[in-house]
């Protein structure tokens, strides 16, 4: 392995692990007082936020701007229940953004797997997608900068992934061929079969162990369940 491109959330952070609990207490904080049924309202918006994701082509416009996204999946659940209030979305949104940050966290021995990479000359890149102001409070807050040559942010640089021009940036800055180079992420598209059609390695992290999506073409090099197994010498089966 001359590099290795690195995803952030849910590769290294756990980003999605507080996602249900977060929506839940901030609906329960905010919409009693409100007069809204507070377990009714997380119900709607538990529907409401699949729905908005699930849209691929609106994933792509919002996740650059987190706060608005939030915000409108609250308005979209407060309307859902028949109560639309723009005032309290904002701030049920608001609620739930510094609730997911109190519970987020890089997964066990993250900085300690990324420090021996860094010790044995492994160049790295963080390539993610998102928002530039929560992607850069990420890698502040987890004192991530140092470990990478070259950092990625799809609301900086214009671009995110799949797209080629975000892998090919990311291996013009290290200074490394395509054929070089391993992608480790845990999405399958964006972190394992795009960056192998420009021939680099895909490492995919399968966290809960569910296996390739049935029906899916692609092929990692290797899975992990963790990115800290890659310093592991025995690929896992
Ligand atoms: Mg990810």
């Amino acid at each position: 392995m001359k590099a290795l491109l690195v995803d952030l959330d849910d590769t290294l952070l756990d980003y999605s692990g507080g996602v249900e609990d977060s929506w839940r207490s901030a609906c329960q904080a905010l919409a009693t007082t409100a007069g809204v049924d507070a377990v009714a309202l997380a119900d709607a918006v538990r529907i409401e936020r699949r729905r908005f994701w699930d849209d691929v082509s609106r994933h792509r416009i919002e996740r650059v701007n987190m706060m608005g996204a939030w915000t409108k999946v609250a308005a979209n659940g407060l309307e859902r229940m028949g109560a639309p209030s723009p005032e309290l979305a904002a701030r049920i949104a608001e609620d739930f953004a510094a609730r997911r940050w109190a519970v987020m966290r890089l997964f066990p021995g993250v900085p300690e797997a990324l420090g021996r990479l860094c010790a044995a000359g492994v160049p790295m890149a963080l390539v993610t997608n998102g928002d530039k102001s929560q992607q850069r409070r990420k890698i502040e807050t987890y004192d991530l900068a140092r470990f990478f040559e070259v950092i990625v942010i799809e609301g900086e640089f214009g671009a995110g992934k799949p797209e080629e021009i975000v892998y090919r940036h990311a291996l013009e800055r290290l200074g490394i061929a395509a054929a070089e180079a391993w992608m480790v992420g845990d999405h399958i598209e964006w972190d394992v079969a795009a960056p192998q059609r420009l021939g680099l390695r895909g490492i995919w992290v399968d966290r809960d162990r569910t296996g390739l999506p049935e029906g899916t073409a692609v092929r990692p090099h290797r899975i992990v369940r963790e990115f800290c197994e890659l310093l592991d010498p025995t690929p896992s089966p």
